[in-house]
């Protein structure tokens, strides 16, 4: 069938195949332990889920602005002055169906053909494949594990060319869980100020972040590099509402009227009982926020120390949001496998422990392993590993 060129150049996202898989094997009664999950295990709290229904009953169930509701995006305004001291005034801000969209309207709205955006690697599945459908052309640079996966600014320097329009940040980082200092992001703001390309700053898991460690946005820096940031939010991870599809987006008016514009003729507007929902969850209690961060930190506390007793292995100890992204090159080729893919589809029928190959991220070498389920079932899931390793060595 003749299809348009766009859909042939896009990749089939590599989660697919391995969660396919451990879906049918599930089904076919083997007891298999899931560490694919991208999102977190709770269930929206209470209060949410109550707003909703109200919502539902008090007939909020029509159209509202492209752009999401005037309350919703007073309230995204007031969380970013209280958590980052950011100032943005409401027609700063688009509320979409999910950060995915709002991340793959940007695009569209930014670049034209043959226009660069640079990404690190590891980066998360979308970000290249967002880029090549508004026919830019994704540019990697290589975070290696001595420098915990993150950037530095000389190769961001040498990245950098004369068809370069943006840089995407994302930290916390999918997969890595890595977080960027305030000193690292204000070395790489100033070489995007003197370059004038723009910052894409996700911050979808900031909530999530471990032992201490700070958030900080990009946009923080100064006011110089918040006019060049489009920063990236969301409440799938924060709020547990994966579901819901409420993400956004603060930047630059004319950045963000061209997205609303383009969400006019597309999805019109974001699902209007999950915006009042939205409200409920950035006006209400964040104490539920605080309750599930708390469980995963504790989860990473015990699992990591188990993760890296297992020959083969070793995992940069990440400090957010809920993902393990060891290095299995040396725990695959001990056990007799061509590669970390082969490793992790061998996990899968034999340990029966479903985990992402890191190939999906642009890191051929690792895995990701999602700790958004039970401390009993990841216990089970590393001893699992373990054993699998032992066993073939
Ligand atoms: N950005 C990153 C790094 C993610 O991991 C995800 C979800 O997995 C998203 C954005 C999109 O989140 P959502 O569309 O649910 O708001």
């Amino acid at each position: 069938m003749k299809l348009a060129n766009r859909v042939a150049a896009l990749t089939p996202s590599s989660t697919l195949a391995i969660t396919a898989k451990a879906k049918e094997l599930k089904e076919n009664g083997y007891d298999i332990i899931g560490l694919g999950a991208g999102e977190p295990d709770f269930n929206t709290p209470d209060h949410i889920i109550e707003a909703a229904i109200m919502a539902m009953k008090e007939g909020h169930t029509k159209y509202t602005a492209s752009a999401g509701l005037p309350t919703l995006k007073k309230a995204i305004c007031k969380k970013l002055l209280m958590d980052q001291q950011l100032q943005y005034n409401p027609n700063e801000i688009i509320v979409g169906t999910g950060a995915k969209f709002v991340l793959y309207s940007l695009f569209q709205v930014l670049l034209n053909k043959g226009d660069e955006v640079i990404i690190p690697i590891p980066y998360w599945v979308s970000y290249p494949e967002q880029v090549k459908l508004a026919e830019g052309v994704p540019v990697f640079i290589e975070g290696n594990e001595g420098n915990e996966y993150k950037i530095t600014p000389d190769q961001l320097e040498k990245a950098i060319t004369s068809k370069t329009v943006a840089l995407i940040i994302n930290s916390p980082s999918n997969p890595t869980g890595m977080i960027y200092s305030k000193e690292e992001l204000e070395a790489i703001g100033e070489i995007c100020i003197k370059h004038d390309i723009w910052i894409i700053s996700d911050e979808i898991y900031e909530k999530l972040v471990y032992f201490g460690t700070q958030h900080y946005s990009i946009a923080q820096i100064n006011n110089k590099i918040k006019e060049k940031t489009i920063l990236i939010n969301g409440l799938s991870k924060s709020h547990s509402m994966t579901g819901w599809r409420i993400g956004y987006a603060a930047g630059p008016k004319d950045i963000i009227t061209s997205m609303t514009d383009l969400s006019s003729h597309s999805i019109s507007n974001p699902t209007s009982i999950a915006q009042y929902a939205s409200i409920a969850a950035y006006e209400g209690s964040q104490e539920a926020v605080e309750v599930m961060r708390k469980a995963f930190e504790a989860r990473l506390d015990v699992i990591y120390n188990q993760l890296i007793e297992i020959p083969g292995i070793t995992c940069v100890k990440p400090q957010g949001a809920f993902y393990l992204f060891p290095n299995a090159k040396e725990a695959a080729k001990l056990t007799g496998y061509k590669d970390v893919d082969e490793f992790a589809a061998a996990l899968l029928e034999e340990a029966l422990v479903a985990v992402i190959p890191g190939s999906g991220f642009g890191a051929p070498n690792n895995i990701r392993l999602s700790y958004a389920t039970s401390l009993e079932q990841l216990e089970e899931a590393i001893k699992r590993i373990h054993q699998f390793v032992v066993q073939k060595m």
